[in-house]
């Protein structure tokens, strides 16, 4: 059963930092969302892609995960194209884009100054993580985008980072149930230096969609 303090409300007071960067927003941009973005998605999916923080114009702006931010393109464009997504995606939170046996989340709920969360916030925000994972009672997958979506998905799940180091395709076993797919962040930099390729991207979710076939 969730409880109440599972979520942050949209005006989490825990990280200081964010809190002034998230009133400084909401005098500027008083029709943006400016408040720590809910997951999208079902818990009852088998599949939880963990992202970063909100983009400060994507998520930040719009309320959803990945919405309005350039990495959303090739995420949902990816998520669609192995059966994780149904629908157009439009950049809007209204489009109509509904996910399938598959949900998205962030490490940190709030948008962080220049995308960079401390490491106080990220441990902080896994307060919510945790119980975003605990509640997905069918979960076996779980995709990290970039190091420390990684590194925070790890300590939550109660392993040792040095046991499962971030590389870009790695797989992880962790206990009886779940399998950790690692992969670089689909951001705007990486895909314009090529550190990650649509193809490198696909490549993962490829073999996320074999892993639940074959469960
Ligand atoms: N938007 C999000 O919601 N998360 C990210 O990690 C990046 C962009």
């Amino acid at each position: 059963m969730a409880r109440a303090d599972d979520k942050p409300g949209r005006d989490c007071p825990r990280c200081p930092r964010l809190v002034a960067f998230r009133k400084s927003w909401r005098t500027k941009e008083p029709t943006w969302f400016n408040a720590p973005v809910p997951s999208f998605g079902l818990p009852d999916a088998r599949l939880l892609i963990v992202g970063l923080a909100p983009g400060l114009q994507g998520a930040n702006r719009t309320g959803r995960p990945f919405t309005g931010d350039y990495a959303g393109v090739l995420l949902y464009e990816t998520l669609a194209k192995f059966g994780f997504a149904r629908g157009d995606y439009d950049a809007r939170p209204d489009d109509g884009l509904e996910l399938i046996d598959c949900r998205i989340t962030n490490a940190v709920r709030c948008v962080p100054p220049e995308n960079k969360p401390t490491p106080e916030e990220i441990r902080t925000c896994r307060d919510f993580l945790a119980p975003t994972i605990a509640e997905m009672k069918k979960l076996i997958a779980i995709v990290v985008l970039g190091r420390i979506a990684h590194e925070s998905a790890v300590t939550t799940l109660g392993a040792k980072k040095s046991a499962v180091p971030f590389t870009h395709g790695g797989q992880h076993k962790l206990g009886e149930r779940l399998t950790l797919f690692s992969s670089y962040h689909c951001s705007r930099y990486n895909t314009n230096t090529r550190v990650l390729t649509p193809e490198m991207f696909h490549d993962v979710f490829a073999s996320v969609r074999r892993h639940l076939d074959n469960t």
